[in-house]
Order: C-alpha cells, then sequence, then structure tokens
C-alpha cells in the first residue's frame, strides 16, 4: 500500500532522515520508533506532504505522492494527526470534526464516518458542543484521530498518539487504534512506547539519527535480547 524508498530529508541543510525506507501493506499496523530526535516526526511530515523530502519517492497504491501538496495526499487517503495535534481550541468538538469531512460533500458522505468515530470514542458524542480546548488531553487525542477519520483514510498516520495522556486513556488510545484497523483503516504509527506499541503491532522500524537501525515482525522484535535491553529497558 505504502512504499517509501531511501527517503532524505533536511531542515537548513541538516539531514533529520537519511535514505530511510518502509513498507506497509494493506490491513498492517506498523510502527516507527526510536529516541527523541531519531526522525520519527520527520518521516510522517515527508510521507504527509508537510516537509519536501530531499531524495527518494514516496509511492502509495502505486502510485509516487512525494512532492504533491498535503491536500492533495489527504485525498488520496492518507490522513495524518501530527504531534500537537493541531486542532481548533475554541470551536467546538463538533465543528473540528466538521472540518474533518471537508473532502465529503454530500451529507450521506459525512454522517457514515461520525457513526465510527463516535463508536470508537463514545465520549466525544456526550461533548459535542464542548470547547476543544477545554477537553482532556486524552480526550483531544481522540478529537484529533476523529477528526482524520472523517476523511475516511485508507492509511492513518499517528504521530505519538499516547503523549501527555494518563495511564488510563493511554489504553484507550491503543484500543481504539487496534479497533480502527480491525474496521479495515491501515495504521503506520510512531512511539516512544515501544512495549505497548509492539503488542499491537504487525511489524516495527527502529530509527537512530536518522537512519534505519531494525526492523522486522513486531514478535521478532519484542523477543530480541537487544531490543529488550536497549529500547525496552528489560
Ligand atoms: P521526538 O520523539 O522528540 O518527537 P523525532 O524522532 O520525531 O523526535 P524529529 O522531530 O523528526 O524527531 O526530528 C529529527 C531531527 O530534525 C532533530 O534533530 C530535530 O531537531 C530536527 N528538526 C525537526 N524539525 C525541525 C525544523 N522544523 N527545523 C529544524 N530542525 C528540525
Amino acid at each position: 500500500m505504502l512504499e517509501v524508498r531511501g527517503l532524505s530529508t533536511a531542515y537548513q541543510g541538516l539531514l533529520a532522515i537519511q535514505g530511510v525506507s518502509i513498507e506497509v501493506d494493506s490491513g498492517e499496523i506498523v510502527v516507527v520508533a526510536g529516541a527523541n530526535g531519531a526522525g520519527k516526526s520527520t518521516l510522517l511530515k515527508s510521507i504527509a506532504g508537510m516537509e519536501r523530502p530531499r531524495s527518494g519517492e514516496v509511492v502509495f497504491d502505486g502510485a509516487r505522492i512525494d512532492g504533491l501538496p498535503g491536500h492533495a495526499i489527504t485525498a488520496k487517503g492518507i490522513a495524518y494527526v501530527p504531534e500537537n495535534k493541531r486542532l481548533f481550541p475554541r470551536l467546538s468538538v463538533a465543528d473540528n470534526l466538521r472540518l474533518g469531512s471537508y473532502l465529503h460533500r454530500r451529507a450521506a458522505d459525512r454522517e457514515a464516518p461520525l457513526e465510527r468515530v463516535f463508536s470508537l470514542f463514545p465520549r466525544l458524542k456526550e461533548r459535542l458542543p464542548q470547547r476543544a480546548g477545554t477537553l482532556s488531553g486524552g480526550e483531544q487525542q481522540m478529537l484529533a484521530i476523529g477528526r482524520a477519520l472523517m476523511t475516511r483514510p485508507r492509511l492513518l498516520m499517528l504521530d505519538e498518539p499516547s503523549q501527555g495522556i494518563m495511564p488510563k486513556l493511554v489504553d484507550e488510545i491503543f484500543s481504539a487504534v487496534e479497533a480502527i484497523r480491525a474496521s479495515g483503516t491501515t495504521i503506520l504509527l510512531v512511539e516512544q512506547r515501544l512495549a505497548e506499541s509492539l503488542s499491537i503491532a504487525d511489524r516495527a522500524y527502529v530509527l537512530q539519527t536518522g537512519r534505519l537501525m531494525l526492523t522486522g515482525p513486531a514478535a521478532t522484535l519484542r523477543d530480541d535480547p537487544e531490543v529488550r535491553r536497549a529500547y525496552l529497558g528489560i
């Protein structure tokens, strides 16, 4: 479904990712892990059209998408939830969701994803009139994911959805990610919480200072003594 080949992206001449190649197959949950500054967010931004890669290719469903603007990539079926979520804090939950569905002009096309969002995150339905800025951190993350789902993506890319969220809600977010995949959306997940993300993922890639260090099936990485020592603290 998604093929990233030899992607390099630089900021002010400094390479943040270098020759990174990853693949995501339809129906998978794929995790990109790595320490702070490893280049995880840069990789997602480069796929989403928020940063322009210096070299390499991004192929989605057989067609090159690198170099396209973000809205064109969204229209092709890729939704992206950035680390800082970018909600509209003064607008209601309902309006934030509505803004996610701007691609679908027919009301009928907007209703189905809305029902899907409510069944995943019932507490959003309870809070439709509330201003997004007054939601808890976990609820804001649910709203950001919900808004992304309003575009009916085939691939959903999430940047550290568990960051800054209390532990009880972290489980809820990870369960939601599994449920989203079960209902037919492929997931590319950036996470620092490697233990939790390996438990829901099919495969993982580990980045270190902009380069791919390790890759393999989630179960293999979970059992690898070096991964356990270096990344899982076991
Ligand atoms: P974290 O887990 O802390 O979010 P990350 O793995 O997502 O880290 P990136 O945010 O992709 O890492 O950053 C990779 C490198 O690129 C870092 O050295 C960072 O300082 C640098 N970088 C990121 N964004 C910019 C920017 N807009 N301008 C300049 N340098 C940047």
